[in-house]
């Protein structure tokens, strides 16, 4: 009997595959290099090796699992089992399902990485009492998903979700996808509060961050942080500013779904005490109320495991 999941958690420097049973527990899990530079035909080879070991770690057979979950880097066609394209994977239109059917014969189900986590997140982690879920990732970049009852929202061709991209500051700066600007990516994930805090410094070279003494190209967000828990009043200005932004996007989120429950994840919450009474605030001015005072703000609890575990749910759920 086929009991078992595979998950796969795809990602540009990394292949993290585990084994699980119907409830979600790992069984065994395996990390593998990517390997992109060596292009798609060798990502499949690796992904086939992964899957084949951690199988075997988990001392199963292929016949025993019943189906597997891909979470990649989007976007991609789930109907069509196709990755269109995507920044730090050599694919362009990669037939991603039918090439890895092929060689392990056991269903494979694709999912965008973001709707993967949130899945993770609504099965087996901080939104499992959620019946309307948001899920919101803020990293190098930011990403979401929408998970109503067990089932994730896809819209009419799996581009739904897309928090990182909603439009907060028409004229912002562009998030290097696409023509938009100003979306929530651009103006309050990582890489935008680096941004800002380097261009600032840059405008004015009589301000410096506090306690750091490196070159401004090298800053990071971790420097910046520190700088802000050291009372540095730049550092701190950005994470508010994020934080006010992030607040529009998600009152835009309460106003337009008006889910029970939102799941914030992704590096940047790490610093959550920088910019949370800030976003706060900002909700509370932006939503519309009734809906933003029966909402539940929670940290995502799968931390590094979110992706694989996001790709099991995928698979469980088929
Ligand atoms: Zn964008």
């Amino acid at each position: 009997m086929a009991n078992y999941f595979v998950g796969v958690d795809l990602g540009g420097t990394k292949i993290l595959t585990a084994v699980a049973d119907q409830k979600g527990n790992i069984l065994a899990d395996v990390k593998m290099a990517t390997e992109v530079e060596k292009g798609e035909e060798h990502i499949i080879n690796n992904i086939d090796k992964s899957i084949r070991t951690a199988v075997g770690k988990a001392e199963l057979g292929l016949e025993e699992i019943k189906r597997i979950g891909v979470g990649s880097p989007g976007p991609l066609s789930i109907k069509k089992g196709i990755v269109y394209e995507t920044s730090n994977l050599p694919f362009e239109n990669f037939p991603i399902v039918e090439m890895l059917e092929s060689k392990v014969n056991i269903p494979v189900v694709l999912e965008n990485d973001a709707n993967a986590a949130a899945l993770g997140e609504k099965l087996f982690g901080a939104g499992i009492d959620s019946e309307f879920m948001a899920y919101i990732t803020i990293s190098t970049g930011i990403g979401g998903g929408l998970v109503f009852g067990e089932k994730v929202f896809h819209g009419s061709n799996d581009g739904a979700g897309e928090v990182g991209h909603m439009i907060i500051e028409p004229s912002g700066p562009t998030c290097g996808f696409g023509q938009h600007r100003g979306c929530l990516e651009a103006m309050a994930s990582g890489t935008a509060i680096i941004r800002d805090v380097k261009n600032e410094l840059r405008n004015d070279l009589n301000k410096s961050l506090k306690n750091y003494q490196g070159k401004i190209e090298d800053i990071d967000g971790y420097d910046i942080a520190k700088a802000a828990r050291d009372g540095d009043e730049l550092a701190i200005k950005i994470y508010q500013e994020a934080g006010r932004y992030l607040g529009i996007g998600v009152a835009n989120l309460i106003n337009l779904f008006n889910p029970d429950t939102i799941v914030f994840g992704g590096g940047v919450m790490k610093a959550k005490e920088l910019f949370w009474s800030e976003m706060k605030k900002s909700v509370r001015d932006n939503a519309l109320r009734a809906s933003a005072n029966d909402c539940s703000f929670l940290e995502a609890v799968l931390g590094d495991n979110t992706g694989v575990i996001g790709a099991i749910a995928v698979a469980i759920k088929g």
